[in-house]
């Protein structure tokens, strides 16, 4: 990493004390928390107190301003964070998700920041208990099959380990604004797409922390322009650790697919990935076995390398749906990593077909859990 004209955390903390709040720094007041440079890209958070709320936002605005005027800075990411006692409320799609727990008790008094992903109808975590599993292959290949269906399709790509949307969906370049104000999504094969790979470069591994992928994270579903989405797949972190447990609570889901190859199965990676999502209270849709057998491309014969079926008993055993299973196929590794996924390049194929059989199932139970969650959430009427 060079360190020519890098930008400094000093540096930046030395431009916002000239941000005030009232007759005060925001930094005298301790209000900047999180602050992570890296690469020029800045993210941090304004801690404000919860009735204060959306009311703060020209505060935000402003320390987003000071710093992306800094030489060297690249990205300036600030998101208000409400400060508040955790396991609070995190009752409502709409309202106050950006942090899970800003709850306050002073019946309807609290102001909350913009929702997060208002005009997305619903919003999938693709996971798996750990990485190299094929969760970004599946979660492309699903995103156009529900494409295929006649809906609106987003991919979220938060997957901070190893962003590869962007290359699966033959995107490159740099996220663009139409009006001026907020980013527009890149588009690739129809789907809207925001990386993680649009914020780092994807060949520099890049040691997240904690605060950095949130903001990050939050500032991916609220300062872009999605517009209105059926539904919106999100490429999560493979593992089943803070960061990804910190994500799944996050984000608004309606609900979560689990993919495993059959010998994650065996070792109860996948059901890591479940008590992940209940812990959570995010229903689990099913779980996709991937690279499930291998089918020979030269006489068609299906070979069990791993011992296959193991997803369906595991997926019985828990209570789980089995949703499908992918074979291991060469073409399905090409198609996706060239930016072509099976389901648009070969759409009538064996195995766009699977995925879309999963896609069409995935549906029905999205709607099914958004029936659910309508049902038992009261109305607020204002
Ligand atoms: P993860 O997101 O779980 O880390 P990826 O989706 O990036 O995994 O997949 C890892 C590698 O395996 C990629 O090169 C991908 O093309 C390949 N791959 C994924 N699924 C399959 C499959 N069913 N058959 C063949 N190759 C696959």
């Amino acid at each position: 990493m060079t360190q020519a004209s890098q930008i400094s955390e000093n540096q930046v903390l030395e431009a916002l004390e000239g941000v005030m709040d009232g007759d005060e720094s925001i930094v005298s007041k301790g209000m900047v928390q999180g602050l992570q440079v890296q690469d020029g890209h800045v993210v941090m958070a304004i801690v404000v107190p919860p009735s204060v709320g959306a009311s703060a936002e020209p505060l935000r605005k402003e320390a987003e301003k000071v710093v992306h005027a800094l030489n060297g800075v690249l990205s300036a990411t600030v998101v208000l964070t409400a400060e508040s006692e955790p396991g609070g409320g995190n009752s409502g799609h709409d309202h106050g998700h950006d942090h899970g727990h800003d709850h306050d008790h002073d019946h309807g008094k609290a102001q909350k920041e913009a929702p997060l992903l208002p005009g997305a109808k619903s919003i999938i975590a693709v996971a798996s208990g750990k990485g190299g599993v094929g969760k970004s292959t599946t979660a492309v290949n699903l995103a156009l099959a529900l494409k295929a269906q006649g809906l609106k399709v987003g991919l979220l790509d938060a997957d901070i380990f190893g962003p590869s949307q962007p290359r699966m969906l033959g995107i490159s370049g740099e996220p663009q604004s139409s009006d001026g104000k907020t980013l527009d999504p890149m588009e690739g094969h129809g789907i809207k797409c925001m990386s993680m790979g649009f914020l780092v470069d994807e060949e520099t591994p890049v040691v997240w922390r904690g605060p950095m992928v949130q903001t990050a994270l939050i500032q991916m579903m609220r300062d872009i322009n999605w517009g209105t989405l059926d539904v919106m797949i999100v490429d999560m972190p493979p593992g089943t650790g803070d960061v990804q447990l910190t994500m799944a609570q996050q984000v608004p889901l309606t609900g979560a697919i689990i993919v495993s190859t059959p010998q994650d199965m065996a070792l109860l990676d996948a059901r890591k990935g479940l008590n992940m999502f209940r812990q959570v209270d995010v229903p689990v849709l099913g779980i996709i076995e991937n690279m499930s057998y291998f089918a020979c491309p030269h006489c068609g014969e299906h070979t069990n390398i791993f011992s296959h079926g193991g997803a369906k008993k595991e997926a019985d055993t828990v209570g789980m749906e089995f949703l499908g299973e992918i074979p291991l196929d060469v073409q399905i590794r090409e198609t996706s990593d060239g930016g072509n996924p099976v389901v648009v390049s070969d759409p009538d194929g064996a195995h766009a077909l699977a995925y879309k059989a999963i896609a069409k199932r995935v549906w029905e139970k999205t709607e099914d859990a958004l029936a659910a969650k309508a049902a038992s959430e009261p109305r607020i009427l204002q």
